[in-house]
């Protein structure tokens, strides 16, 4: 999909980046649904392969919906999600199953085999994504990816979270920013659709940090990327660590986060979709609730105003 320079297509599709739907649209003809399951993997930096503690800002349940509980079949969870769905968004009708909680990559190949086949053997699902660490994939696992991937649909997301060592460290991620850029370079060699999610605000980081996330993901073969805001969950590390120095930490307000994700947008490359803009989880789950009570589409709203007033663009500034 090319995009001229400094005049990108989304512009003629009234939007300001190159939003996930409109790529979907483009790329696979249109909408699908994901479905999250829970297998039941845990992740190298909790299971004591790398660390027992988890990284500072973890809490898996704070993502993981209803439904979803590995004490159920995956067919059931998947069942039970679709309906879930088709009570909310009506015109869903093609579901991907999303392995989401954890790092869906941590075991060996047969058992990924059994667990990836059985959620394709839905005859609703028509591919699957994969969230996993950059650290918790190999050649004989991307093997198994590639070739699902000639059959189905197949999307591949590493947490990278920052593109920062100092802050991998600080966090307690146990993998490095090299790590991240190997894992990436090896699974987009294969032709595997490879996406990465990034937080905002972590710990340390200054705003110039920041905005170098940019530059970085503009040198991945990415094909897709998600942003959060650092948001702080009940009982992480990471809240007991703001209720001991609330001062080593900045939560942005929603303004000052808006300015922050135009300015790393603008820096962005503009034939690069973005899957996610900002982050929201049922208020139940933070320790320092933010932004009221708004819901992410209310988020998005506000992003994207705030470009139209600014006449400002994915990728504008390079
Ligand atoms: S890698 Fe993911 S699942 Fe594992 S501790 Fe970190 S955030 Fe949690």
């Amino acid at each position: 999909m090319s995009t001229a320079l400094n005049h990108p297509f989304f512009l003629a599709e009234g939007k300001r980046y190159f939003t996930f739907p409109l790529y979907m649209k483009a790329k696979f003809g249109g909408r699908y649904q994901k479905v999250s399951v829970d297998a039941g993997f845990s992740c190298p930096n909790r299971d004591g392969t790398k660390s027992t503690d988890g990284c500072t800002f973890c809490s898996n349940d704070a993502f993981n919906p209803s439904y979803c509980s590995p004490e159920k079949p995956l067919l059931q969870q998947i069942d039970e999600g679709i309906r879930f769905h088709r009570l909310r968004y009506r015109r869903a009708g093609k579901y991907l199953a999303y392995f989401q909680p954890f790092s869906n990559t941590n075991a060996d190949v047969s058992t990924l085999r059994k667990l990836y086949f059985e959620a394709l053997s839905h005859p609703d699902v028509h591919g699957l994504v994969i969230g996993t660490r950059p650290d918790c994939i190999d050649d004989e696992k991307l093997e198994l990816l590639a070739e699902i991937a000639e059959q189905y649909l197949l999307f591949l997301e590493f947490g990278i979270e920052s593109c920062h060592d100092k802050t991998l460290l600080r966090v307690n991620r146990q993998h490095s920013v090299a790590d991240a850029e190997d894992a990436v370079r090896k699974a987009a060699s294969r032709g595997i659709h490879t996406g990465a999610h990034f937080i905002l605000g972590l710990p340390g980081e200054t705003e110039e940090d920041m905005l170098s996330y940019s530059a970085f993901i503009n040198n991945l073969p990415l094909n897709t990327v998600k942003f959060h805001q650092l948001q702080l969950f009940k009982e992480t590390m990471m809240a007991a660590e703001y209720a001991k120095n609330p001062a080593s930490f900045h939560l942005f307000s929603l303004e000052e986060y808006t300015n922050l994700i135009i300015s790393v947008l603008e820096l962005l490359r503009s034939d690069l979709p973005i899957e996610r803009l900002a982050g929201e989880v049922p208020p139940r789950f933070l320790d320092v609730p933010p932004w009221g009570n708004l819901r992410n589409d209310q988020i998005l709203q506000y992003i994207e105003r705030k470009m139209e007033e600014l006449d400002t663009w994915q990728g504008k500034m390079l």
